[in-house]
């Protein structure tokens, strides 16, 4: 008898044996690593096959038979199932629940001619003919120092490239991945972006230095088509170069040689649902178990990475200049609002730079992370604000169409003419948003052209990468834009970057927020100077409207020196135990009211009864409290031993899952924001 056990995409943890008869499906006994489609409860499910044998604990009246077995897909190997097994226990998700969850949803459902279809097109293409030579821009100095030290790097080598927007980060990793396809004709590498609106550019980039190269680019907008045929020539290893999000990290490609973390302290990188993995710190312990190098890419690093290198486990390489002909770095400046009023957002030396961009045919960027017309509505008479009943949060004002909208659900409301508590007719917009700006830099200059670029202005598909090839084009002088023009993209003729009220992010409620505050600054910044049209072109500047120009972090901005905010960030983590000096998990509950999501995580609290090495919190509301009519609260384990606060998690979490209870819980590894 032949049996095979098999995981599947169940939160039930144990391996589940099937008879297998050769018959039934292709040729041979399945592998370990296979795919094979089984009955499970009313439904056929493919399950991952992690054992074969011939005998089973089952009793052979009660095994049932599996049906067909995907061989012609070759099995994803011990190193990735390695992978999934890690991030099981690490993330305590069942090995199938991981495993079957980064599949493509066509194998994931069994797909049996999607995938027959799609490995036959895969054969059928065309060899690409032979590369032909590209001029390769001269490295400098720094750059050619970390290109060698990725390439004789041996074994295990993780890099932290540290280099400011325009420094050349890009063409250390397209050399490195050069000469890691040339060594081997198997190799392959995995180039990992933070977003999806940074992978065409770098695809193209891609592309064009690698002709001949198949590229499978994996992310999660593309077609279900797409994405299968992707992964298979990752998986099969016809593309050597994967190039992807965050959840390229799962690809069980055979042969990887080198991975490359670009802007490794993005927050995207955390999955935020589901599997909550770090990708991250997936590809440090993937490279660490495949022996190779892993390059993490940033000009403002993640302070986990940055203490890996103070300890010594990561080499830094930093890259100080910038890179490309024609480019300065801009110089910023900062503008006390406590002496220069702001008059609809703008302050008067702000609004003169624009106006001497505008008079030389340069291009200005206003960064305002706050999209909509105006945060909230109120009533001067009685304090009535635009509140959101579903939600503890207002109701963004947004002009066009004279809507409220919440942002935390989505609910959309007509403005109402007059206070719904006392009648009074005049209703006030709070603060600013980015149409705000819009409207008074429109008002302001008449003559300009004015794009505005937000999630509201590029819902549509195709409309950001429309508003952005503009720009590239020199149709627009004025860009207004959230944090979606911050990054990555490289425009022509920028010499202005005005930064407005990035006050609120210093005193958040989130200890990462200064962290986030300063990349996002540094990154926009980047924009200025990239590329500037001649001799006679305003200097490249960024000009940041505060009231706190002597905060620490607006220091080190002036003087664009991360190095120097990040210890004093660094010495505040220290002293509060936070990551990297220590380890969360945090239990967060969701409820119809907060006195039951707390009762649960009190409940919860009360089952770890060991606990040595760990602290737990009291059960609080989390900060907005109420998202959609569902209450939400959160408990927080905090340990300065990460295999202490994984032995506590190891024993409760089981006790937890049998708990009979209708609040929805779940349990995060090393939390983003607690
Ligand atoms: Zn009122
Ligand atoms: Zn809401």
């Amino acid at each position: 008898m032949h049996i095979v056990q098999v995981v599947l995409d169940a939160p039930i943890d144990k391996y589940f044996d099937y008879r297998y008869q050769p018959s039934s499906g292709g040729e041979g006994m399945p592998l370990v690593g296979q795919l094979v489609t089984v009955p499970f409860g009313r439904r056929t499910a493919v399950g991952l096959v992690v054992g074969t044998g011939d005998a089973s604990d089952v009793p052979p009246e009660n095994l049932k038979d599996a049906g067909y077995c995907f061989q012609e897909i070759p099995p994803l190997g011990k190193a990735w199932l390695d992978l999934c097994r890690f991030a099981a226990s690490y993330y305590h998700r069942t090995l199938g629940e991981v495993a079957l969850s980064v599949l493509p949803k066509m194998v994931r459902q069994g797909k049996q001619k999607a995938i027959g279809k799609a490995l036959a097109a895969l054969a059928q293409e065309q060899k690409k003919e032979s590369p032909v030579p590209v001029d390769m821009p001269v490295l400098n100095a720094s750059q050619q120092q970390a290109v060698e030290t990725i390439l004789h790097a041996e074994g295990f080598f993780p890099v932290l490239l540290y280099g400011v927007t325009g420094s050349g980060k890009t063409e250390v990793y397209l050399r490195a991945v050069a000469e890691k396809l040339r060594q081997s004709p198997d190799a392959q590498v995995l180039l990992m972006v933070p977003e999806i609106n940074l992978t065409p550019q770098l695809e193209a980039r891609v592309r064009a230095r690698f002709p001949a190269e198949d590229i499978a680019v994996l992310h999660s907008r593309l077609s279900e088509g797409q994405r299968l045929r992707n992964w298979l020539a990752a998986v099969t290893g016809t593309a050597r170069i994967i190039l992807g999000t965050r959840l390229s990290v799962m690809v069980p490609a055979p042969n990887l040689a080198l991975i490359v973390v670009d802007e490794e302290h993005a927050p995207s990188y955390k999955q935020q649902e589901g599997l909550r993995y770090s990708a991250r710190d997936l590809s440090v312990w993937r490279a660490n178990y495949l022996k190779i190098p892993v390059v993490l890419g940033s000009a403002t690093p993640s302070l986990e990475s940055w203490h890996h290198v103070q300890t010594g486990r990561y080499r830094q390489m930093a890259l100080p200049e910038r890179a490309m002909e024609h480019a300065s770095y801009p110089a910023v400046s900062l503008i006390d609002t406590s002496k220069e009023p702001i008059v609809d957002g703008l302050t008067q030396p702000l609004v003169e730079a624009v106006r001497r961009r505008l008079a030389k045919g340069e291009v200005s960027l206003l960064f305002l992370n706050r999209r909509g017309f105006a945060p909230v509505i109120t009533c001067n008479a009685c304090g009535w604000v635009s509140q959101c009943h579903r939600c503890s949060a207002y109701m963004v004002y947004h002009k066009a169409g004279r809507l409220l909208r919440c942002h935390h659900c989505g609910l959309a409301r007509i403005v109402p003419r007059h206070c719904p508590d006392c009648g009074n007719l005049d209703l006030q917009a709070l603060g600013r948003g980015t149409q705000r700006i819009e409207e008074n830099i429109r008002q302001q200059f008449p003559e300009a052209r004015v794009l505005r670029i937000d999630a509201d202005s590029t819902s549509r598909k195709g409309s950001l990468q429309k508003a952005l090839e503009d720009i590239y084009q020199g149709k627009v002088d004025i860009v207004i834009g959230t944090q979606m023009v911050a990054k990555g993209h490289d425009f022509q003729n920028l010499t202005l970057v005005g930064v407005l009220d990035p006050d609120t992010a210093l005193f958040s409620h989130d200890y990462r927020a200064g962290e986030r505050l300063f990349s996002q600054l540094m990154q926009v910044a980047g924009r200025a100077g990239r590329s500037v049209a001649g001799p006679d072109a305003n200097p490249a500047q960024v000009m940041i409207q505060t009231r706190y120009p002597g905060h620490p972090l607006y220091q080190a901005m002036c003087q664009r020196r991360y190095d120097a905010y990040v210890g004093e960030l660094m010495e505040e983590r220290r002293i509060a135990g936070f990551p990297p000096f220590g380890y969360q998990a945090l239990l967060t509950a969701e409820a119809k009211s907060i006195d039951k999501a707390m009762a649960f995580l009190q409940g919860a609290k009360g089952l770890i009864d060991r606990q040595q090495g760990i602290t737990v919190s009291d059960a609080i509301p989390m900060a907005v409290m109420r998202v959609a009519n569902v209450e939400r609260a959160q408990l927080l384990l905090e340990s300065a031993s990460r295999p202490a606060l994984q032995g506590v998690l190891s024993d409760w979490l089981p006790k937890l899952k049998g708990l009979k209870t209708s609040v929805k819980w779940q349990v995060e590894i090393d939390p983003l924001s607690i």
